[in-house]
């Protein structure tokens, strides 16, 4: 058999076994596999042998299984950079691209903006080796309580050329800083998935870290906890940006306006009309 037949064959069994994107995952697959990029896999089609055939059966037997093809892979873009991923953070997701765009459009001079930025449950880091790398003068504290998941993203920062100004710190939340830091962000896309709704999510979630997702049963656990904190870290003026569930905007934006030292609360949709964001202010 071909490669060409391999890719075909395999998208056929990804569909069958439900898997949306078939044929672009047989063929990320493939390249994975093979070790080949799109292009070369195209142009350098060849017999794939018997030895190869059984390896490369067990990766897409993992994918049928329902492990995220992430974690497969080890990589997940994101801001259109490339990221290292392990079972031991939250794969990425694109709609944690507007968090971003949401800090950048908060400093008028990304160039010069000097400031200190905490983003805290950094996962495998992508929220602070982006800015990072956008604010080429800004300084970003990344927490996790997660030690494993802080090895990820120290190799993501590596990776990216921003580990010198990315400390990253293990612990609860804000446990983990000295109670005297002030920063001009602090930014989070912290776990908000109702514990209640656990049952009818698809199979994937089950293989990316329970701590990552979920927050008790309405999932607003950890956006109490950093709401009620987050005044004491903010220097006046500064902003506090949470990624938060699709249908959390309205309690949101509630127990934001119930913190005296917050003004300006904002709740931003993403691409699909479905709240994304909330955003306050110290005063
Ligand atoms: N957006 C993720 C999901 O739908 C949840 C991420 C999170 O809880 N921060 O699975």
């Amino acid at each position: 058999m071909k490669i060409s037949e391999l890719a075909r064959l395999t998208a056929e069994q990804l569909r069958q076994g439900g898997i949306g994107e078939a044929r672009l995952e047989s063929e990320l697959l493939l390249c994975y596999f093979f070790g080949l990029s799109r292009v070369e896999m195209h142009l350098a089609d060849r017999a794939v042998t018997a030895d190869e055939l059984a390896g490369f059966a067990a990766l897409v037997e993992r994918r049928l299984n329902r492990q995220p093809l992430a974690y497969i892979l080890g990589e997940q873009e994101f801001w259109s950079l490339s990221f290292t991923v392990s079972p031991a953070v939250l794969i990425p997701r694109p709609e944690t691209e507007l968090l971003i765009e949401a800090v950048l459009a908060r400093i008028p001079e990304p160039t010069t903006f000097a400031g200190a930025i905490l983003d805290l449950g950094s996962g495998s880091g992508v929220i602070p080796v982006v800015l990072a790398r956008e604010l080429p003068q800004a300084r970003l504290i990344g927490v996790d309580i997660s030690p494993a998941a802080l090895e990820v993203a120290a190799a993501n920062a590596q990776r990216h050329g921003v580990a010198e100004r990315i400390d990253w710190l293990a612990g609860d939340w804000f446990d983990a800083l000295a109670p005297v830091s002030r920063f001009a962000f602090v930014v989070t896309n912290p776990p908000y998935v109702a514990e209640l709704s656990r049952p009818g999510l698809q199979p994937e979630l089950a293989f990316e870290p329970p701590t990552a997702l979920f927050a008790g049963a309405d999932g607003l656990d950890d956006l109490r906890h950093l709401i009620s904190q987050s005044p004491d870290f903010l220097l006046p003026g500064g902003g506090l940006i949470m990624e938060i569930g699709y249908d959390q905007g309205e309690t949101v934006k509630t127990l934001l306006r119930a913190q005296p030292a917050l003004e300006a609360v904002e709740i931003i949709k993403d691409y699909a009309g479905l709240d994304r964001l909330a955003t306050a202010r110290k005063i």
